[in-house]
């Protein structure tokens, strides 16, 4: 069973522990709500990451991969609605200085009224009326300061691919439907940033813009939301803790015909982690208006011309890492003594196997380095020969590697070798040299 109880807290100590996520610029003290990852960590997003890409670019014909610059001109920025629009209401206490999002539900008031007290120090009357916060990060382009000009960083990366969209369309000679996939980094400056890597101020996402003949767009939305959850689920992510949130109209952005958040039940409640949207022809329109070039599409069979519609999937690598890691993270009763281990799906593992000699003589530690290099031609593996073979499971379980292959007396004598796999505890003996080809019939995804 998952604990419930401060399981995030486990989860951040794990993380840092093992070497997944350690916090931005810590021996200065941090920064807030920006973090690192660290070589386990690294590895198990860049394995989500690929898996996202395998799955949107390479095995479909009608998406094209792109890597958009972070910087972008600053006019994108107007066309997108993000310099008038991407805000969010903020209050002060002019007494602790702490600052908050006016929605935030710890403050009592009136909406849009003055608040009354201070959720952090509890002072009465110190809070100012709600002023607006624009979330992107600006700087400055040029050499003197005064005369650059300001640019922003991105705050999404699909606005990468709307500007490039014409480029794409004419040099890979797709025709529509057809899409676009990224995956970059994103800054906001978040007012209330928190929960470790689930919401920074530094994030990276994962999208696709999808363009589709205007009336046809409902179908592609259907069809997009049921593949970005069989691929989640493909992730090894237990359906019970996913489900989909339509937006109401409140929540729903002016331009956007419907929109569905994926959610993960974390340990703070069900938050999303990815969004599909009907962004109908927005953004394109706007960017034909501010740009002044033509962004229609010419359907040949028919003679039409349209501004295209967009259904976007779009996903936060982050946030998805930080969903696997929760719903691997299990502690559970082995043998009177308690286990933590992440059960990661074999495919998303940071490592696919850890090599241990049993001690460290007798031949076994030459015999554990032959396989060792011999694996690691094949997976990413570990070589731990440090402290009593007990421990060194515990670490591996720790770091959710699948499986762990025991050199001991025996295995110099007639070759063979222990295969520990991580979830069921359950120990067989494998001949050296087929050990590679076990292991690629229990990994293969
Ligand atoms: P939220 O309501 O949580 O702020 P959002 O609706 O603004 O998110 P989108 O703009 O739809 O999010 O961004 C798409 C995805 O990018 C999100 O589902 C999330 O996974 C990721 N994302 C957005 N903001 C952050 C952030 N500050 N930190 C980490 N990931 C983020």
């Amino acid at each position: 069973m998952p604990p419930t109880d401060n399981v995030m807290d486990k989860l951040v100590s794990l993380a840092k522990r093992r070497g997944f996520v350690f916090q931005s610029s810590e021996i200065y003290g941090g920064l807030g709500s920006v973090w690192d990852y660290g070589p386990l960590g690294v590895e198990l997003k860049k394995n989500i990451k690929e898996r996202w890409w395998r799955a949107m670019v390479h095995d479909r014909e009608d998406i094209e991969g792109l890597d958009a610059a972070i910087l972008m001109h600053p006019k994108v920025w107007e066309a997108s609605g993000h310099v008038a629009g991407f805000t969010d209401p903020l209050v002060d206490c002019k007494h602790c200085k702490n600052r908050f999002r006016a929605d935030d539900p710890r403050i009592k008031g009136t909406p849009g009224e003055p608040t009354v007290q201070c959720p952090v120090c509890g002072s009465k009357g110190t809070l100012t009326a709600p002023r607006m916060f624009n979330l992107m990060f600006r700087t400055f382009m040029g050499p003197v300061e005064e005369a650059a000009a300001v640019v922003y960083l991105r705050p999404e990366t699909a606005q990468g691919i709307y500007v490039n969209y014409l480029n794409v369309l004419q040099s890979s000679r797709q025709k529509i439907p057809f899409g676009i996939a990224q995956i970059g980094k994103a800054f906001r400056n978040e007012i209330t940033p928190g929960n470790f890597i689930f919401r920074t101020r530094e994030f990276e996402q994962m999208e696709m813009q999808f363009f589709v003949k205007p009336g046809t767009d409902l179908e592609w939305f259907e069809f997009w939301r049921h593949e970005r959850m069989k691929w989640l689920a493909g992730l090894g992510v237990r359906p019970e803790k996913l489900r989909f949130h339509q937006h109401t109209k409140d929540e729903l952005a002016h331009y956007a015909k419907d929109a569905h958040d994926v959610q993960y039940e974390f340990p703070f409640g069900w938050q999303e982690f990815e969004g599909i949207h009907n962004r109908t022809n927005f953004d394109l329109s706007r960017h034909q208006e501010f740009s002044g070039k033509k962004l229609e599409y010419l359907d040949v069979a028919t003679n039409e011309r349209f501004i295209p519609y967009v259904v976007e999937t779009s996903a936060g690598a982050d946030r998805t890492t930080l969903v696997v890691m929760v719903d691997a993270y299990h502690e559970e009763e082995v043998e009177g003594e308690k286990r933590v281990v992440l059960r990661l799906h074999p495919a998303i593992a940071p490592l696919k196997a850890a090599v241990f000699p049993l001690v460290n003589k007798d031949g076994m530690p030459e015999l554990a380095r032959r396989i060792f290099d011999d694996l690691r031609k094949h997976y990413n593996t570990f070589y731990d020969d440090g402290g009593s073979i007990g421990r060194r499971y515990r670490r591996q379980d720790e770091a959710g590697t699948p499986f762990g292959i025991t050199i001991d007396g025996q295995s110099t004598q007639d070759g063979s070798v222990t295969v520990r796999d991580r979830d069921t505890l359950k120990q067989i003996r494998v001949a050296a040299d087929r050990l590679a080809e076990y292991l690629a019939e229990r990994l293969r995804s």
